[in-house]
């Protein structure tokens, strides 16, 4: 159930083993919007399982090195891209959220994803088939109908504002100021993803204007923040509310069910991988229940390679959003970040 980057990439995983899949999808069609995604090496093993990783990277361009600033300028540490990549293997990559989508939605036979279905009782489908995967979301119906109420969707302390400029800037990384960050990234030639979070209650008014909030808090900022927001001129700005869901699921399955993506292990996009660990459960799910002889032995199986990796990632990603929209203690952080972490590359 979803047909967002989990739920297509489970029917497509599932699909290769010979189940005979259906999707269930809320929207009428994916959403045409969307920011760059980073696909960590891990995701892009996973899209190879799923046989579109060519098309992906033929599209996508390289993450490179990212520096960390202070909202001073001065530069607290950074990554070296070629390093990082010869450790992993593979270089990180950027990609559209709707290319992806599309490419994900293109490996899954026609027919399979039904728009425009809305599912309110998740109980009803699980009487007609072997395996319900709960693929939708955050805020889904799957996880609330099976596995209790102990895991909340609790709200992360900020909000986060995305756009891509269309121009293309040097300095790719991010910039940490105090309760607020602004980052940037590559996405396709000739312009340049960003995103911002700014700490706050969860009940604080929506900005009647983003581009105007976000361009009065973060005008001051070091170059090329200023440019970059200066050359935003009609282009889509998303906002959202950030949430994540606490505590962690004690099982990804209950019974016959079972979650992947954000459904089960939602966090805050600091660590920039909720989609990158979903792509990893899909093809880690397929791969457990095989062709379906032993649901219930691969349903522990997949519960037993996903569940501790992935809350791992979801509380590295919490621990980093509280450092990096830090308070009052931005000046130690800062301090810290330039003793620890490696200088740029
Ligand atoms: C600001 C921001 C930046 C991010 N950056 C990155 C990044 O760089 N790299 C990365 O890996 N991840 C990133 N993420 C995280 C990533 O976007 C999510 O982890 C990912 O989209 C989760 O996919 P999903 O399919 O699990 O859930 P969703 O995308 O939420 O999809 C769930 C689907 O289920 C459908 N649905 C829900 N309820 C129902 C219902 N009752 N019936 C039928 N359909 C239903 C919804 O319509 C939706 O299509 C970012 C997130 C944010 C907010």
């Amino acid at each position: 159930m979803g047909g967002g980057i989990a739920g297509l990439a489970c029917a497509a995983a599932l699909g290769h083993r010979g189940w005979d899949v259906s999707v269930w999808e809320r929207d009428h069609a994916h959403r045409p919007e969307g920011t760059a995604l980073g696909m960590w090496p891990a995701a892009q093993r996973a899209l190879e399982r799923l046989g579109v990783v060519d098309e992906l990277r033929r599209v996508a361009v390289r993450q490179g090195s990212f520096v960390l600033r202070s909202s001073t300028g001065r530069v607290l540490g950074g990554t070296d891209a070629e390093r990082m990549e010869r450790r992993a293997g593979l270089p990180t990559v950027l990609v559209a959220r709707p290319t992806l989508l599309a490419t994900l939605n293109a490996a899954v036979p026609e027919g399979i994803v039904r728009f425009g279905a809305e599912i309110d009782d998740p109980s009803a489908l699980l009487a007609d088939c072997d395996l319900l995967v709960g693929a939708d979301g955050i805020r889904g119906v799957v996880r609330p109908a099976f596995f209790g109420d102990r895991t909340e969707v609790r709200y992360a302390g900020g909000v986060a504002w995305r756009g891509v400029a269309p121009i293309e800037v040097e300095g790719h990384g991010e910039i940490w100021g105090r309760r607020s960050l602004f980052g940037l990234t590559g996405i396709s030639p000739g312009r340049t993803n960003w995103y911002a979070t700014i700490r706050g209650p969860e009940d604080a008014p929506p900005p009647p204007d983003d581009l105007a909030h976000v361009r009065q808090f973060f005008g001051d900022w070091p170059d090329p923040v200023p440019q970059l927001l200066a050359a935003m001129d009609g282009e889509t700005i998303l906002r959202n509310r950030l949430y994540e869901l606490r505590p962690p699921l004690r099982s990804f399955v209950a019974g016959r069910v079972a979650l992947v993506g954000d459904a089960a292990h939602a966090m805050p996009p600091n660590l920039g991988q909720g989609a990158c660990q979903a792509l990893v459960d899909a093809v880690t799910l397929a791969d457990s229940v095989g062709d379906g002889s032993d649901v219930p032995a691969g349903l522990r199986a997949y519960d037993r390679a996903r569940r501790r990796p992935a809350q791992r990632v979801a509380a590295g990603a919490h621990l980093l959003s509280r450092v990096a929209q830090a308070d009052r203690l931005a000046t130690p952080r800062n301090a810290l970040a330039r003793l620890l972490l490696p200088r740029p590359r």
